[in-house]
């Protein structure tokens, strides 16, 4: 290896990284890199010409590599790399040396072993994430009415695609299990679940794949939540469940109890109830962007909207696809996989804490009365800042920048005019 990548995931879904020649590894582990603050927030300047997280004055901070994280990049052996934890620089006067409050993995990390203290519980994931691709040689092949999802023609003009990305992701470390073609260009590649910071980091890994070989093969790949109208949407459902470690190679899956027909569990039934109440409050990072909630308008596509739960049914929020494990399926392929994880574990403890029930499926459930999951970016952005108990998640660093940078969003989204507007109006 040559080269070191010192990486680290941005609030929004993208990584940043420097490149350092390998032989200063021993000074990059014991120092760290520097990088500006504005790294991690995807945006320098708001619309109004506001600095966000300090702009131009922010300070730097010190990105300290994680070493179990290093691996070789299967694309060019002469790369590695590595993921580093953001600390503010030593010497500044107050709060030096502290983890910053930016860092979504340094956080999951610390909230999941916050909650493995609690409860004794660890949260493994498996998630599902959907991706276009376009480019010559994937064009659709099927007719006007007729489904193209699953049909082996359309896999096989993803053969190049899946072959790649499969073996890439072998190479790093992935158990690869399955892949679909689900719609035009659209493609879904499975891997196996694991803990839940492993998964919110091979999520992140998959990305890194899917864009290498999307420049080999001269294509492009998007992970964007709804490219097209009357198309399905990049979803990416989070399936999870809850383990006593019991360190002997017994580990215990709590929400599972033997029996054989589809059921939730009584521990289930209370992370349900508190992943449903807090849904609305966690939408702003379920969803994040503009694009995300164009999955929910439109109809016919299978995107969940309401705050439901059910078995093997995949018009709700929460899905329970097999025993043992909860599909949540709000997320779209956009998600920081970090914070989405970060949101769901807090969720889940205030349900197992409160013992909240969401009712039976299509029964009316008073935990869950008057819970409403907001539509579009500008109503997400009101539930987050309404839920207290999510607030209390997050440091406050973190609460205000996202905010302000999704506030952002929403106003520079609202400030254009759509082609449909015009459609719609010129001539009235
Ligand atoms: P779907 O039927 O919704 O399309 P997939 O088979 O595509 O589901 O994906 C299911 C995902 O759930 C996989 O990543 C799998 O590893 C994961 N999974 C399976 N069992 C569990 C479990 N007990 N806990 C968490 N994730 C799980
Ligand atoms: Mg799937
Ligand atoms: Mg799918
Ligand atoms: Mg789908
Ligand atoms: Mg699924």
């Amino acid at each position: 290896v040559k080269y070191i990548y010192y990486m680290l995931p941005t609030l929004g879904s993208r990584t940043v990284a420097k490149v350092v020649p390998a032989e200063l590894y021993k000074r990059m582990l014991k120092k760290g890199i520097a990088f500006h603050r504005t790294a991690l927030t995807d945006l320098q300047t708001s619309r109004e010409g506001e600095l966000i997280g300090g702009g131009v004055d922010a300070h730097e901070f010190w990105g300290l590599p994680d070493p179990e994280t290093f691996q070789v990049l299967p694309w060019d052996t002469e790369v590695g790399r590595i993921f580093c934890t953001a600390y503010d620089p030593p010497h500044l006067d107050e709060g030096g040396g502290r983890l910053i409050p930016l860092d979504t993995r340094a956080l999951f990390k610390a909230a999941h072993r916050g909650f493995t203290e609690r409860t004794g519980l660890e949260l493994r994931s498996g998630l599902e994430p959907e991706m276009t691709w376009v480019g010559p040689g994937i064009e659709v092949v099927s007719k006007e009415d007729q489904s193209p999802a699953y049909q082996v023609e359309n896999l096989e003009k993803m053969r190049p695609v899946y072959k790649k990305v499969i073996s890439y992701g072998q190479a790093l470390d992935f158990t690869m299990i399955q892949g679909d073609y689900e719609d035009d260009g659209q493609i879904e590649l499975n891997w196996d679940y694991d803990r839940a910071e492993l998964t919110a980091e091979r999520m992140t890994t998959y990305r890194q794949i899917c864009k290498q070989v999307a420049r080999e093969l001269g294509l492009q790949a998007s992970f964007m939540a709804k490219p097209y109208n009357g198309k399905m949407g990049n979803g990416c459902h989070h399936n999870l469940s809850l383990w006593r470690v019991t360190g002997d190679g017994e580990d215990e899956n709590v929400i599972e109890d033997g029996r054989v027909e589809l059921h939730a569990t009584e521990t289930a039934r209370h992370a349900i109830g508190g992943m449903l109440l807090h849904t609305p409050g966690s939408m702003l990072v379920m969803g994040s962007t503009v694009n995300s909630y164009k999955r929910y308008w439109d109809a016919g596509q299978f995107a969940p909207s309401g705050a439901d739960w059910g078995l093997d049914t995949r018009g709700v929020a929460i899905r329970i696809s097999a025993n043992g494990r909860m599909e949540y399926r709000l997320p779209d392929a956009s998600v920081n996989p970090y914070l989405s994880h970060l949101y769901l574990l807090a969720a889940i403890e205030h349900g197992l804490e409160a013992q909240l029930d969401p009712g039976d499926p299509g029964e009316p459930s008073a935990v869950l009365d008057g819970v409403v999951v907001p539509n579009t970016l500008g109503s997400a952005i009101e539930a987050f800042e309404a839920d207290e108990y999510l607030m209390g998640a997050i440091p406050e660093e973190l609460t205000r920048i996202f905010l302000q940078l999704k506030r952002d969003e929403w106003a520079r989204y609202c400030g254009q005019i759509s082609q449909w507007e015009f459609d719609q109006y010129w001539e009235a």
